[in-house]
């Protein structure tokens, strides 16, 4: 079906990939500062319905959460809390990865009890403000039967308005809030879509990647997105931005250099489609790693 390729044909993005080989001795030095960084910083996922996970980050001052989930899962949610040995208002924010409903859905009721400031990006906004439910189109020929599929059960994700305090229109650094780290703006998936990106290199984005059946056939782009160049243009930036290790939303975490191998096929497939002579690829071709 070649959903991927027919999506970048033509399109001659001129992606640039980040090296693998060449940085490996910059990414093992990363690890290093991960593991003594993850000590004072906690990482705790949270099951907030079928596939889903929102993150909880515990840094030096402060607990920030990673998305909210589906409606109705607040129970759940305070359930683990406790289990953890948090307060509900050790959350002092809670940044939205984008607006729909399996992320947003439990939102309200999470504000209420942790009292927490809620970020989202500007283009997501009055989605929570209005609680409105929308599903992308489809980017692959499985995302055709979901984005159906999604549309016909989208009121199971009816959810509450929330009126968000922060509206990102660019990165942020979350130093202010007692996190290693910062919000950057990540489009494709939705025009509005953020991750969060820890200085250890952890890096939790929403849907801008999965790593879960149904909701893409294993590893790789939603099956359903706004922009599918943006994705890959939002992959290199996450990993400009030091990622090491990619938390999706929907599926387990997996090595950020899985993304770079992926960018690296793209590429070599949109010179063939172009029936460009393959271009020689010189190190200057290539971004560094951060
Ligand atoms: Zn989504
Ligand atoms: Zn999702």
């Amino acid at each position: 079906m070649g959903t991927e390729g027919r999506q970048t044909r033509g399109s001659q993005t001129g992606l640039r990939v980040l090296p693998r080989g060449g940085c490996q001795k910059l990414i093992s030095e990363k690890i290093i500062k991960q593991e003594s960084l993850n000590k004072q910083m906690e990482i705790h996922s949270i099951r907030m319905g079928p596939l889903t996970d929102c993150f909880l980050v515990k840094g030096d001052q402060a607990v920030l959460l990673v998305d909210a989930g589906f409606p109705r899962h607040e129970k759940r949610f305070h359930r683990r809390l406790e289990e953890l040995g948090f307060q509900p208002t050790d959350i002092k924010l809670i940044v939205v990865t984008h607006g729909h409903a399996d992320h947003v859905g439990s939102l309200r009721a999470l504000k209420r009890r942790t009292k927490a400031r809620v970020a989202i990006h500007r283009r997501e906004g009055p989605l929570i403000r209005h609680g409105v439910i929308t599903v992308p189109p489809a980017v692959t020929a499985w995302g055709r039967f979901l984005s159906v599929l999604f549309r016909f059960l989208s009121f199971l994700g009816r959810f509450e308005p929330v009126e968000p305090e922060i509206l990102i229109d660019r990165e942020i650094s979350l130093r202010e809030f007692g996190i290693q780290g910062r919000v950057i703006p990540t489009p494709g998936h939705t025009a509005g879509s953020v991750s969060v990106v820890l200085r250890g290199g952890e890096a939790f984005v929403g849907d801008l990647a999965v790593n879960a059946f149904p909701l893409n056939m294993g590893l790789g782009i939603p099956a359903v997105a706004e922009n599918i160049q943006e994705i890959y243009a939002s992959w290199e930036k996450i990993l400009r931005a030091g990622a090491t290790m990619i938390y999706p939303a929907h599926g387990k975490p997996f090595p950020a250099d899985r993304l770079r191998d992926k960018l690296v096929r793209i590429s070599y497939q949109e010179d063939r489609k172009s029936n460009n002579p393959r271009r020689e690829r010189k190190d200057n071709d290539f971004k560094h790693c951060p």
